[in-house]
């Protein structure tokens, strides 16, 4: 089976479009990682689109306080505002789909799903150590996460831990940025990036692609219309700083 990973979408259609195209025909079945909806303009587009996949989805951190479910006491400003315009802006059918999406961490076909880490559904998992405590716990050798926006994770072989990151890559324009080789033995957190918000410097929307028979798993980058998603952030009157920031992918 060769699995479409997708994670923190945050309502933006063209990004997700874009990946759709990019991966047609490469692949089975494909996971979400949550945060489908909450910053971009698209909200039930997003929700659409991912429910027409017929993937397993896991809910978000946004995902849970535009349902209701979370009063985003610890989001910062913006972010609540975008809560509330979404909250305004979602058909009641996908403010219901959004209450009742599971959270993980959730097992598919041999290996595990999780918003932010398998202890806690909030946790960033930026640092080794982090890193370390989850993979000592994780149900099977290969967790995908996402909730930091930065593509690309951990690995431990015995007790070594390696940091699996592109910064030095991603000024490359080939879409396909890295294939990770699975070794046998050893425990993989892997973070597809965020297709609609990206976080670690490059803008471009991010996903990966895991083939559990051949052992592989492929981190890709595509560009898109950022300017038409701005222009209808702008519209929707959604804060600048989100507007901003997805110019510069950070
Ligand atoms: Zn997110």
């Amino acid at each position: 089976m060769r699995y479409l990973i997708l994670s923190d979408i945050h309502a933006n259609i063209t990004a997700l479009d874009t990946v759709l195209a990019a991966a047609e025909g490469q692949w089975d079945a494909a996971v979400c990682l949550g945060d489908i909806v909450g910053y971009g303009p698209d909200p039930n587009e997003a929700v659409d689109r991912i429910r027409s996949l017929h993937c397993a989805t896991i809910r978000g951190n946004h995902d849970k306080a535009i349902a209701g479910l979370d009063e985003a006491e610890d989001f910062n400003p913006v972010a609540r505002t975008a809560v509330l315009w979404t909250r305004e802006h979602l058909s009641n059918e996908n403010l219901e789909y959004l209450a009742h999406l599971r959270a993980g961490p959730v097992f598919v076909d041999g290996f595990t799903i999780v918003h932010g880490s398998i202890r806690d559904e909030d946790e960033y998992v930026f640092v080794p150590p982090q890193a370390v405590d989850e993979m000592r716990i994780a149900p099977t050798p290969i967790t995908f996460f996402g909730h930091t926006h930065r593509q690309g994770g951990f690995v431990q072989r015995g007790d070594s831990v390696g940091v699996i990151s592109f910064d030095n890559f991603n000024i490359a324009p080939k879409n396909l940025i890295w294939t990770l080789n699975l070794e046998e033995g050893a425990t993989y957190l892997l973070n597809p990036g965020s297709v609609g918000q990206p976080r670690d410097g490059d803008p471009r929307a991010a996903y990966a692609l895991a083939d559990l028979e051949q052992r592989t798993v492929e981190f890709w980058r595509v560009p898109y219309d950022i300017e038409a998603v701005q222009n209808r952030m702008l519209e929707a009157l959604l804060p600048e700083a989100l507007i901003m920031r997805l110019a510069y992918g950070r």
